[in-house]
């Protein structure tokens, strides 16, 4: 994809909430057109990048904002970015939409702390509502959920491709990414 223009999807949500589902399943789709896309997926970051941050408000806004600051290198010079961490506070979030501007997107991953309760990927809210991890998101420790996303996938009502599928066409309809090519014959 010659030419392909930067821009940061930045998905937000609870644990659980489809995140990690769903730009994976963009990641297939984006690179079958030749997208050099790269994620920044939270549990990925935390392992290198903030390896040794903690889940205080303090080092929660820290690895939000070393996100940012790669979205917006990477995003800058043409390569599409998929963020997706919870990124549980709004102030850090409008920081990071006041770096990027217009190759900022916000996504909102919505799912209700029940339901990803049931979901229980890792078995996480099980330890939360037992009182063995303090400072849980959504559990122990506050969510404050986007007021004004460009975008919404709620996974208690779409499949995780229906999902990527809109994120697609918002993409194109924004002209981030081309047509496909069933689109324009
Ligand atoms: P997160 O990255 O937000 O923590 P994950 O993607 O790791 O969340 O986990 C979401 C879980 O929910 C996965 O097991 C996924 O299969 C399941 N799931 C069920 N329905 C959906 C949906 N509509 N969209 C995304 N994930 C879904």
């Amino acid at each position: 994809m010659a030419g392909e223009k930067g821009f940061t999807l930045w998905f937000t949500g609870l644990s659980g909430a489809g995140k990690t589902t769903i730009s994976r399943l963009l990641e297939g789709h984006l690179r079958e057109r030749g997208s050099k896309l790269e994620i920044l997926d939270g549990d990925v970051v935390r392992e290198n990048l903030s390896k040794g941050l903690g889940f205080s408000k303090e080092d929660r806004d820290t690895n939000i904002r070393r996100i940012a600051f790669v979205a917006d290198l990477l995003s800058r010079n043409g390569v599409p970015v998929i963020a997706a961490a919870i990124s549980p506070y709004a102030e850090i979030r409008s920081e990071a939409r006041e770096l990027m501007g217009d190759r900022f997107v916000e996504v909102y991953v919505k799912a209700s702390v029940n339901t990803c309760a049931e979901r229980d990927v890792k078995g996480l809210y099980k330890k939360a509502f037992a009182g063995e991890i303090k400072e849980f998101t959504g559990v122990s420790d506050p969510y404050e959920a986007p007021e004004n996303p460009e975008v919404v996938c709620d996974t208690e009502d779409e499949t995780p491709e229906e999902s990527a599928e809109k994120l697609l066409a918002y993409l194109e309809q924004r002209e981030l990414v081309p047509a496909s090519v069933a689109a324009t014959v």
